[in-house]
């Protein structure tokens, strides 16, 4: 079978930047990987007329020609999912940096051969299951301890099924069998530790359900107001500067997530550069380890052409579905998908397509709505029903942090969650910057149930009056921007300072301080409700009579700024004797007006 395609090479007719046509392709599929020229550059076909195959390729097609070869593999663009995925960094195709480097010098060579995944290592195998055993597909074999803070599990392959009729403990390769099932018609198959997948298909699982459990972050503006569930999806858009990097990096480090696959489409080569050097850095916050013994990196390089980030999207997403598959829970950061999309845009244009809104191909939502769709939370392939979840939170960085941009406007037709940036709060300093009004999230109802038995029924509570407060202050607003704070009633005075600490107190999270930067849910509540309880024994105190400034005055609001910086893990009781203090401040006040 592969010796009959080995002589139909194609060849090049024209080079257009990173589109490449060929005639005398007959025989090949879209999608199918090829390679180009004489270097044998990278490329997939988009696009079949007849004979003729338009590629995208993945590397910088410079001096390449007309009538040099095109050689097909009649294999789609596909992804190896074994041991040796954690802790690496691969670009758009798969392509591990690290060894690149060593190889070829900073820069990659173009053409290059190299493996995904390291075939030298050798990891330890632990069977769990024993001969004679019967397996599916999905059911996993044994695992691997990847990384301290991961154990890798090794599933029986997508298609197969059968009887064990050997397993092996010990020291392998990636290469080497591990297993041999024995299937329904008698044919034996060698199990090795990894296998390769078509990263355009989305991987199988038994079952979607729907999300129903918080994704926490620990920050508070997201937490409180506005959740991911896991098994979610999450747009951020904004301005540049306006702290998307910085939201990304957050959750990265913070997200309740077992693996964490990090997809960088930085536009210049340098801010892919700042995630190669700050992302190996991170330290996971639960134990202290690097943040990459759990997490897979995934980097165009300034010198691969814009084609490279739309594979780097298919491949970031395949290899979280194979955690996912594992039952683990996954998050992915894509940054930004705006890169994404303009690669899109410049192919197409190239193709001479009918180009839909700002240029973008009219497939440009398609694209995107199936991106997001290969998030969920399943029950995964094999007989033990394991749960897996998959999370994907892409940035969007629209020029001028225009709202109305085709990637921001397709996106949010399908992410449930919106975390909107705005440039006004990063302006003034107010961070994370997202604003409180225009954000939202479609999973805070049916995530209230699992909140309220985690953590209280009271924090569910205290969230939609604390949002309803933010709310009013924003109207009262538009009055004191229009006739001043004088016509504003002691009454909504009030609300106004009761916001000021949500937002302040509360919402306001530095990202860069030590206790700061990360707030559990359990955390999250009390404070909240400690702010609210401030602002409702105002509200009674100057019904009994207080004045208005002696409220506003209070020396014990201090405190109230304070907490975000009490440690949790020594001293939650601390921060709940500030409950009793407020009480006593306001007992004393209103003694003093009777
Ligand atoms: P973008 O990626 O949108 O261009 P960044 O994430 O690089 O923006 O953020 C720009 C700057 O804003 C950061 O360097 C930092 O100083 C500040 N910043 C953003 N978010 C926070 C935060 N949560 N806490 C403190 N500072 C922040």
């Amino acid at each position: 079978m592969k010796e009959k395609h080995i002589a139909k090479k194609g060849e090049i007719v024209k080079v257009s930047g990173p589109l490449v046509v060929a005639k005398e392709m007959s025989g090949s599929k879209m999608y199918d990987v090829v390679r180009v020229g004489n270097p044998g550059l990278i490329g997939e076909i988009i696009e079949m007329k007849g004979e003729l195959a338009a590629i995208q390729v993945y590397e910088d097609t410079a001096g390449i020609g007309p009538k040099e070869p095109v050689v097909p593999t009649y294999k789609p663009l596909s992804v190896e999912l074994g041991p040796g995925l954690i802790e690496a960094i691969f670009d758009g195709i798969q392509r591990p940096l690290s060894v690149i480097a060593k190889e070829t010098g900073a820069f990659i060579e173009r053409g290059i051969n190299v493996a995904s995944l390291n075939r030298e290592k050798k990891w330890d195998f632990n069977p769990l299951k024993k001969q004679g055993d019967k397996v599916e597909e999905g059911d996993v074999l044994g695992t691997v301890r990847e990384t301290p803070l991961l154990i890798h599990k090794i599933m029986v392959p997508f298609g197969v099924s059968g009887t064990i009729a050997n397993i092996e403990k010990g020291t392998f390769t990636i290469e080497q069998p591990i297993a041999v099932i024995k299937n329904d018609k008698g044919e034996k198959i060698e199990i090795k530790m990894y296998h390769t997948w078509p990263v355009r298909k989305p991987r199988p699982y038994k079952q979607k359900l729907a999300p129903n459990e918080v994704l926490s972050t620990g920050q508070r503006v997201i937490d409180t107001f506005f959740p991911i569930a896991k098994g979610g999806t999450a747009c951020v858009p904004g301005p540049f500067g306006s702290g998307k990097t910085v939201i990304q990096h957050q959750l990265a480090k913070w997200a309740d997530a077992e693996v964490i696959v990090y997809i960088g489409c930085g536009e210049r080569g340098n801010e892919m550069t700042d995630v190669l050097i700050e992302f190996p850095e991170l330290k996971d916050p639960r134990t202290g380890k690097p943040l990459m013994q759990r997490t897979t990196l995934i980097a165009n390089t300034s010198n691969m052409p814009v084609a490279a980030r739309e594979a780097s999207v298919y491949t970031g997403i395949t290899i979280g579905e194979y955690f996912r598959d594992m039952g683990y829970s996954v998050a992915v950061m894509a940054d930004s998908t705006s890169r994404w999309a303009e690669a899109m845009r410049e192919i197409s244009g190239r193709m001479e397509e009918m180009p839909g809104e700002e240029g973008y191909p009219a497939y440009l939502s398609t694209r995107i709505a199936e991106f997001y769709e290969r998030a969920g939370k399943v029950i995964c392939l094999g007989s033990e029903k394991r749960k897996g979840t998959l999370s994907v939170i892409g940035a969007v960085s629209p020029p001028g942090g225009d709202l109305s941009d085709p990637v921001v406007q397709a996106t949010l037709r399908v992410v449930k969650v919106f975390w909107s940036l705005e440039d006004k709060l990063a302006f003034k300093r107010h961070f994370p910057a997202i604003s409180w009004l225009n954000s939202y999230s479609l999973y805070k109802e049916s995530l209230e149930k699992s909140i309220a038995k985690a953590i209280s029924h009271q924090y569910v509570e205290d969230s939609k009056f604390a949002m309803r407060l933010l709310q009013e202050e924003a109207e009262l607003e538009e009055i004191v921007r229009l006739v001043g704070i004088d016509a504003l009633s002691p009454n909504e005075r009030l609300i106004m300072e009761g916001a000021r600490s949500i937002r302040e107190d509360f919402l306001h999270q530095n990202a860069f301080h030590e206790i700061d930067t990360f707030t559990s849910l359990e955390k999250q509540s009390i404070m909240l409700s400690i702010v609210l309880h401030y602002y409702k024994r105002a509200v009674e105190a100057l019904k009994k009579g207080v004045e208005l400034n002696k409220l506003i005055d209070m020396p014990i609001r201090e405190k109230i700024a304070r907490l975000k910086f009490i440690e949790e893990d020594k001293d939650l009781s601390s921060i709940h004797s500030v409950k009793k203090e407020i009480d006593a401040a306001f007992d004393s006040l209103e003694q003093e007006e009777k």
